[in-house]
């Protein structure tokens, strides 16, 4: 069976000529622009959306009918081109647009795409605000403008600059740029290559690119997980570089490989990040329940707090702004820092680790050793929403002694670790993700997670 299109909180995702295509397209940009429309009334002159795509093939066209949906309800356009979701974000706010688009299916494989929409703020609307447009979507009520109140598209091609001074000023440029590192980069043939090259090459380092034209056609599959890194580990192991890099396609999640070419993992993206900016200052961390301990023992050692939210990026990115976080993200490989945008941003990540690389004199490796390492796993299974329900009361009572949050889900902290049960906003799936001191601590907690399901089906 086909999968269906998915319309959530971060926008739509489908399979292009199968029910992803330029007609659903058009009429989505129309409920978007509807949205933005009700949401500015009295507003005097047009409302502006800027809108870009990552470098999958099908990204023109979707951008064009997108584009042509938000004009024919009477929305400018400006058109950014081929540029990554964080230089989308950037831009929102810099040209001061109501809204943003992004034509990308992130990292999922190369017959998806989607459309992700930003609110003028840069960050994805909150969940009442997604509804909407999900319901003007359906609706099909657009009220289309007359010829003399369509708007216009117009280019812009600024981002990549913007973003990097944006970027630049977070960092000590030269610093960074004495080290002459050796840094190999993965961009999968995604919309990150170009725009990182140019930074990387302002911070002074020596750039070995892979995969870097942005043709869409990935090299690999694009989550940038261990097992679709094998190229990247080779490669610095080979050059003898400092460091690896591996972006998403839409290069808003970053991967680190380290000097001895071993992929560390992506929970410690945000690790690394948060290191060095607690180095310097004391404040608030926000991040999602799913996310690694890691980040509190880093928090905690500057005298700093966690604040946990909801899974999804708009979550934290609304708990950063609310509580002037310092630094935040998510464990996937997302750091966001509020001085650049609310938005998570893999050239965020680039720059402050190789700051910290630079200012401490020491590899990625003995950074990462320094930092309390734990045993993650995670696990997803088929549930409808009555047996999830079901799941997360038996474990409410199975897990009775254990710390409980229950802002996503339910998340249950004990003194060697904790167990996060999610249920997913887009599939009828329950998610586990467990961490713990060691491999077998982590185990015995999604195996009890297990042993309730399998209670609750018998
Ligand atoms: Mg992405």
């Amino acid at each position: 069976m086909p999968e269906k299109l998915i319309i959530s909180i971060s926008g739509m995702r489908g399979i292009v000529g199968e029910n992803l295509t330029p007609s659903i397209a058009a009429e989505y940009g129309c409920a978007f622009g509807k949205f933005l429309k009700n949401s500015h009334t009295g507003k005097e002159g047009k409302l502006s959306v800027c809108i870009g795509r990552d470098s999958r093939s099908s990204g023109q066209m979707l951008k064009s009918a997108v584009a042509t949906g938000l004009c024919t309800v009477g929305i400018d356009v400006i058109d950014l081109g081929l540029v990554t979701t964080p230089g989308v974000g950037i831009m929102v706010r810099e040209l001061r647009c109501s809204g943003g688009v992004i034509i990308t299916a992130s990292h999922n494989p190369i017959q998806y795409n989607g459309i992700k929409l930003l609110l003028g703020d840069g960050i994805a609307p909150p969940a009442d605000k997604a509804e909407k447009i999900r319901q003007y979507f359906f609706d099909k009520h657009f009220a289309l403008v007359d010829s003399l109140n369509h708007g216009t598209i117009t280019s812009n091609e600024q981002t990549d600059a913007t973003h990097i001074d944006k970027v630049l000023a977070i960092v000590d440029e030269e610093a960074i740029a004495a080290k002459k590192f050796k840094v190999v980069l993965d961009s999968i043939n995604g919309a990150g290559g170009r725009v990182t090259k140019k930074m990387l090459a302002k911070l002074g380092c020596e750039v070995i690119a892979i995969n870097d034209e942005p043709t869409g056609i990935f090299a690999h599959r694009p989550e940038p997980t261990a097992k679709n890194l094998t190229g990247l580990c080779k490669a610095v192991k080979e050059k003898g570089a400092d460091i690896g890099f591996a972006q998403d396609p839409d290069a808003d999640r970053l991967a680190i490989v380290d000097e001895a070419g071993t992929y560390i993992g992506e929970e410690y993206t945000l690790a690394l990040a948060a290191k060095y900016i607690f180095s310097r200052e004391t404040g608030k961390a926000a991040t999602n329940l799913s996310t690694s301990r890691m980040l509190d023992d880093i928090a905690k050692e500057a005298d700093s707090q966690v604040i946990r939210t909801a899974v999804g990026e708009a979550n934290v990115a609304a708990a950063m702004l609310e509580h002037n976080c310092i630094i935040g993200g998510e464990g996937n490989g997302g750091v966001i820092d509020l001085r650049v945008g609310p938005i998570r941003d893999s050239l965020v990540g680039i720059a402050l680790i190789l700051q910290l690389m630079a200012e401490t004199g020491r590899t990625v490796s003995q950074l990462a050793g320094e930092i309390t390492s734990y045993y993650m796993v995670k696990e997803k299974f088929a549930a409808e929403q009555a047996q999830a329900l079901q799941i997360l009361k038996l474990a409410k009572e199975t897990f009775a002694d254990a710390k409980l949050d229950t802002t996503d889900g339910c998340r249950f902290d004990f003194d060697d670790g904790w167990l996060h049960l999610r249920t997913s906003n887009t599939e009828p799936v329950m998610r586990i993700i467990a961490e713990a001191e060691n491999r077998k601590t982590t185990q015995k907690y999604i195996d009890t997670v297990l042993s309730i399901r399998r209670q609750i089906r018998s």
